[in-house]
């Protein structure tokens, strides 16, 4: 917490959040020693854990409140996912490699988590049974925002997504304002590639 303190993390209830979420249940077993880093870290399927302060960075900026219904795109070990249980009403989330999402689920359930709902699939298409959102975050880098996320993006809502090239991006915050939307940049950033159909291709 102190790291997070130190990388000028000030919002409380976000703080709060990280205290309530051990991160060791979300990272493989043989690098558990290194579950306090504040480093990404490898989950298997050439996937990463993010940067705490990474996730802290992003959590301050959605600016959630308790109430909000939020969607992530990109579930991985379902660390952020806890993590933004604890800052919302209710949290879905989607992950398009099976496996990940299997260990995810166990994690989540073992962190308490009850407010959480999974899918596995394609999330550059969202997940239009629950929109609209009232945040969406994509932790996994895009060239655009993905259409339908915006369309399922709540008035007022904030969306938060890695967007540009295959491997460097540029943090944006986007604003629903009416049929306007208001894009901010935010931060250079390095995530792996969102892939589906209205991201990247598999190769
Ligand atoms: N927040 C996660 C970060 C995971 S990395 C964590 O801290 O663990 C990004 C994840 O996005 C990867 O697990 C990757 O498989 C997933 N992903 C990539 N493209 C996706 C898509 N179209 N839909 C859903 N998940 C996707």
């Amino acid at each position: 917490m102190e790291l997070l303190r130190e990388q000028g993390i000030v919002d409380l209830a976000v703080l709060r959040a990280f205290d309530l979420t051990p991160r060791h249940l979300f990272v493989p077993s043989g690098i558990r020693h290194r579950a306090y880093e504040d480093n990404a870290l490898p989950i298997g399927n050439g996937q990463t854990i993010s940067q705490p302060s990474t996730h802290a960075r992003y959590l301050e900026l959605l600016k959630l409140t308790g109430t909000e219904r939020v969607l992530e795109i990109g579930t991985g070990s379902g660390y952020q996912t806890v993590l933004v249980s604890h800052l919302a009403e209710q949290v879905f989330s989607i992950e398009r490699v099976a496996p990940l999402l299997e260990s995810a689920r166990v994690a989540i359930r073992a962190a308490g988590a009850r407010n959480v709902s999974l899918l596995a699939g394609d999330g550059t298409l969202g997940w239009r049974e629950y929109a609209p959102y009232d945040a969406i975050l994509v932790t996994a880098g895009s060239p655009d925002v993905p259409e339908p996320l915006l369309r399922q993006l709540a008035e007022g809502g904030r969306l938060l997504a890695p967007l540009g090239e295959r491997d460097a991006q540029v943090l944006t915050l986007v604003i629903r304002r009416g049929d306007a939307l208001e894009r901010r940049a935010i931060a250079p950033a390095r995530f792996v590639p969102l892939i589906g159909r209205h991201g990247w291709s598999a190769e």
